[in-house]
């Protein structure tokens, strides 16, 4: 437990540990090696136990009410795994994406919702941490190491989603500033933001490429002009805040343009290499949540005159949740390695995403079944999981979208080869 005491003490201390990344080669020279590093294991242990003590406890009570978790925020600050992936030099904990994917999947298993919260400032922060300058850098990423404020990732509008170059949000430049309009919607930690990133059109011309076309910035949430819709009824997650944006002649500096003109596509969707596969981890998490509730329950119940894991029929229910929470664990596993070697992981962060998010909507039905009329009502925990696993075939690009990326990959390697 030495790590954790260490990041705990330096939490207090508002210094960020030196968390070694964790590498694949630490304990075989050869060969797939599936046993956690030290440091990944009590990163783990350090999540699964906040979780235990704050989350959970509070996760029915925040889903009922849509009220923002405030305190689960601040306390997941407090011990560094708000801002976990943030630079060392930044004072962030500078984790791998392998070890943000533990912490995901653990914090997920307690509310998905709260984990959205959680996961959404880090999807915008994370354009800034691959394309920020030292100054926007130390400005931002530092303000969110400093205090805990969340930021977010303004990309979707009311007419474009997974469509992404059909936004409609532009930028002119006048001077040394740029004037963004535009709506935005859907975006999670809208309301409750410090800054957002934000993609908008600066080239109006329709022929020019989406690689040219668009421009990524960082803008502050009081700029004037800047206003956030009512908060969106969701289905699930109801602990995340989603709304409109409307940015109405906003002026925005040319120092917060990131990476440069024109070069915000590529910035707005490199994002995802990093932040797919977190996504993925916590919609494992669900799955495994929803397994463990209905094995508890179905040792409990009885019909028939045995507890119900006697009969096959659900044994086999909570066999096939296991067969497809141990692939897609070890899916993300495999898209955090990629991407945590440097190179580009969409192929890997796409099946990772499908199927965790079809493995978690199907644990979360299966687990409802187990429960039988009990999983259909609020008393029980499994309707909650239902409601929170639909979204996860649906942000970060849905699941249709995942397998557009996946299918494309296969038949470029095959007109190649
Ligand atoms: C709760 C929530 C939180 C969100 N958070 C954020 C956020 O923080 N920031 C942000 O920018 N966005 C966010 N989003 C937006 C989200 O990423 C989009 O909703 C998603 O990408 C889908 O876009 P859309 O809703 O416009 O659906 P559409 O793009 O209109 O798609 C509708 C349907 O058509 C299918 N489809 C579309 N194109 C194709 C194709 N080429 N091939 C096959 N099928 C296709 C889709 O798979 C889907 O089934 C969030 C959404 C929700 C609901």
């Amino acid at each position: 437990m030495l790590l954790t005491k260490q990041i705990l003490q330096n939490a207090l201390n508002k210094q960020a540990p030196k968390v070694l990344l964790r590498k694949f080669s630490d304990s075989t020279s050869s060969g797939v090696c599936f046993t956690l590093s030290d440091t990944s294991r009590e990163l783990q242990e350090l999540a699964r136990k906040f979780t235990r003590e704050e989350i959970i406890p509070k996760a029915a009570e925040y889903d009922r009410t849509g009220e923002y978790p405030w305190d689960i925020i601040k306390k997941a600050h407090e011990i560094g795994i708000l801002n976990s992936h943030i630079p060392a030099d930044i004072g962030g904990m500078d984790l791998s994406t392998f070890d943000g994917c533990l912490i995901a999947e653990e914090l997920a298993y307690g509310c998905s919702g709260i984990k959205t919260a959680i996961e959404a400032s880090t999807l915008g922060q994370t354009p800034v941490i691959i394309a920020g300058n030292d100054e926007q850098k130390k400005k931002y990423l530092g303000r969110c190491v400093a205090e805990p404020i969340v930021a977010a990732y303004c990309v979707t509008e009311p007419g474009a989603g997974s469509d992404v170059s059909g936004i409609k949000t532009k930028a002119v430049k006048k001077g040394d500033e740029y004037i963004i309009n535009g709506q935005k919607m859907w975006i999670t930690n809208g309301g409750v933001a410090s800054w957002y990133f934000v993609l908008a059109r600066t080239d109006p011309d329709p022929k020019c490429p989406p690689g040219k076309a668009f421009t990524g910035f960082i803008v502050d949430r009081d700029t004037p002009g800047v206003t956030p819709g009512r908060k969106e009824i969701n289905m699930g997650q109801r602990a995340s805040d989603t709304r409109g944006i409307t940015f109405e002649d906003v002026r925005v500096p040319k120092e917060n343009v990131l990476a440069g003109e024109g070069l915000g596509f590529k910035v707005a969707m490199g994002t995802f290499d990093k932040t797919r596969t977190p996504v993925a981890a916590g919609a494992v998490g669900v799955a495994q949540r929803c397994l463990d509730e209905a094995t508890k329950y179905s040792l409990e119940r009885k019909a028939f005159g045995v507890p119900i894991a006697h009969h096959q029929a659900v044994a086999f229910i909570l066999a096939d949740m296991a067969i497809g929470i141990e692939s897609a664990r070890l899916a993300y596993y495999k898209a955090a390695f990629e991407v945590d070697k440097g190179g580009r992981n969409s192929y890997y962060a796409s099946i990772a995403k499908a199927l965790a998010s079809d493995v978690a909507n199907k644990c979360a039905t299966d687990a409802v079944q187990v429960f039988g009329g009990n999983g259909f009502n609020t008393e029980y925990p499994v309707e909650k999981l239902m409601r929170d696993a639909k979204i996860y075939q649906i942000y970060e690009g849905t699941s249709q979208i995942q397998r557009l990326i996946i299918s494309r990959a296969i038949l470029d390697k095959a007109k190649n080869s």
